[in-house]
């Protein structure tokens, strides 16, 4: 059997890292080395649900993954219109209303995150290592450039192009804008701790309490409530929750939304994960409607996450090392794109590195090929998820929340202008940015000879 022609080093072992490691196994196989360091104990399954619609779908079928992934969401997708989402008015005690239904052309589902860790963990062969306690705190670059990894344990390793997928606080992000601003002569500490932070994630003023909820225990105390049934946006000045159904319906993953005012852009004190009593949450949303309170009532559990985003980068790529997903562009949730998006680089990083032609002496330049696939288009969404958070609150541009008067109309433009935040997820075929992907590395691979 031939030798690997690289060794590929993945920091991270979320839901991008992971899915790095499937695309390389499908379409690299043993051609290359694959080693994953998760800085954990154990691949992690925290969060609860998440929402998968077209264009990740798209991926995972092609992945294979599709058919054991459409086993543990709560119903297959299909080509169909079907409802998507509801948005519902909920901003006080007295009962709110439904007031738009988007429409999905071709459905979305929900899944446990844990389910997907499970459906990728299960693809990934026994060749490829997995470790887990390999906390990376630091890179440096060889002469020959590779790259040497450097862990919380005293340990290092060696290998030859290091992806980054290593969420938001990712190490691999700070060390890459180091070294390239180091390569730019810059050696002044503070403009090195000002390049940290202007590369780094920046708290969005909104805290996220995400939570499971029995299905059962709902349905006892407010029986038909439609969050059993389908997906909801609840609706209020400065909050906001969302709901839907997961695991075969036996639950409903809620994640109620709450913006202190003045909060953004602001250094969140504090720890940014963190288990919360159920009273917290309640008392953060007993001014809403009980259609909507009633879910904090019942839900289990809950933690509480600070939402932090990132400024869009200038760059994914310096050398032979690349970032992906929340490492790249960690976004508010408002879009249910964080984890697509991850999959997405993923998938393009993936096949990049798999193409046969693809070198080690020609990987700087397939990195920076990858930058500029991804780059404009995971940052538009970023930025598209931030808009569509002020949308949810009643803080989008042009409202008033003083002016009671056309409530019934201007509700009814704002459920339209959120649908257009969302409709990309649907309109925009993600196997014709591959096409595009694929046309730039031919064209960098025939330049390269
Ligand atoms: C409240 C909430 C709701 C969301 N809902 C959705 C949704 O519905 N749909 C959707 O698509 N997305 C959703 N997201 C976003 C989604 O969860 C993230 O965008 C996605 O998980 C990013 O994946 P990742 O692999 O890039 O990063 P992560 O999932 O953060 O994984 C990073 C991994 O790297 C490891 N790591 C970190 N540092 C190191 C280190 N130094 N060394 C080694 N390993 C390290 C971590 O332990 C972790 O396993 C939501 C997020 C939140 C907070």
């Amino acid at each position: 059997m031939s030798q690997p022609k690289f060794k590929v080093a993945i920091c991270g072992a979320g839901i991008g890292g992971l899915a790095l490691a499937v695309v390389l196994s499908k379409y690299a196989g043993a051609s290359v080395d694959v080693a994953v360091y998760e800085g954990a104990a154990e691949i992690t399954t925290a969060g609860a649900g998440i929402s998968v619609w077209k264009r990740m779908w798209t991926i995972m079928q092609d992945l294979g993954l599709d058919v054991e992934l459409a086993k543990k969401a709560i119903e297959p997708p299909e080509d169909a219109p079907r409802p998507g989402l509801a948005f519902r008015k909920s901003d006080g005690p007295h009962p709110g209303y439904n007031f738009y239904e988007m429409m999905n052309p071709y459905g979305a589902i929900t899944l446990h995150r844990a389910d997907v860790v499970d459906v990728l963990m299960a693809k990934i062969p026994k060749s490829y290592s997995i470790q887990t306690s390999k906390r990376m705190t630091s890179y440096s670059r060889r002469d020959d450039g590779s790259i040497t990894m450097r862990f919380a344990d005293g340990s290092s390793t060696a290998a030859d192009i290091l992806i980054g997928a290593d969420g938001v606080h990712s190490p691999t992000r700070k060390c890459l804008f180091r070294s390239m601003a180091e390569d730019e002569g810059v050696t002044d500490p503070a403009r090195l701790e000002a390049i940290d932070k202007e590369t780094g994630p920046v708290w969005t003023g909104t805290l996220a309490y995400r939570a499971l909820v029995p299905t059962e225990a709902l349905e006892l105390v407010y029986p038909g409530h439609q969050a059993c049934k389908r997906g909801i946006v609840y609706l209020g000045k400065n909050k906001h929750l969302v709901a839907y159904p997961i695991a075969q319906g036996r639950l409903i993953n809620l994640v109620p939304f709450y913006t202190v005012a003045g909060g953004e852009g602001t250094t969140f004190e504090g720890k940014w994960v963190t288990d919360v009593s159920k009273e917290e949450v309640i008392d953060s949303f007993s001014n809403i409607e009980e259609e909507a309170q009633v879910l904090t009532k019942c839900m289990e559990k809950p933690t509480r996450w600070a939402i932090h985003a990132m400024s869009p980068l200038p760059h994914y790529a310096y050398g032979r090392v690349a970032i992906l997903g929340d490492a790249a562009h960690a976004m508010t949730t408002h879009l249910g794109a964080g984890a697509g998006q991850a999959i997405e680089d993923a998938y393009v990083l993936g096949r990049f590195l798999a193409d046969p032609a693809v070198t080690i002496d020609k990987v700087t330049d397939i990195l920076r090929v990858y930058e500029q696939a991804r780059l404009p288009f995971a940052n538009a969404i970023v930025a598209n998820a931030t808009a569509t958070g002020y949308l949810y609150e009643f803080n989008g541009p042009g409202w008033d929340d003083n002016d009671r008067s056309n409530e019934d109309e201007k509700l009814h433009a704002l459920g339209k202008q959120i649908e257009k935040q969302w409709e990309w997820q649907w309109t925009k075929d993600f196997r014709e940015d591959w096409q595009r992907a694929e046309r730039l590395l031919s064209g960098v691979l025939e330049t390269d000879g």
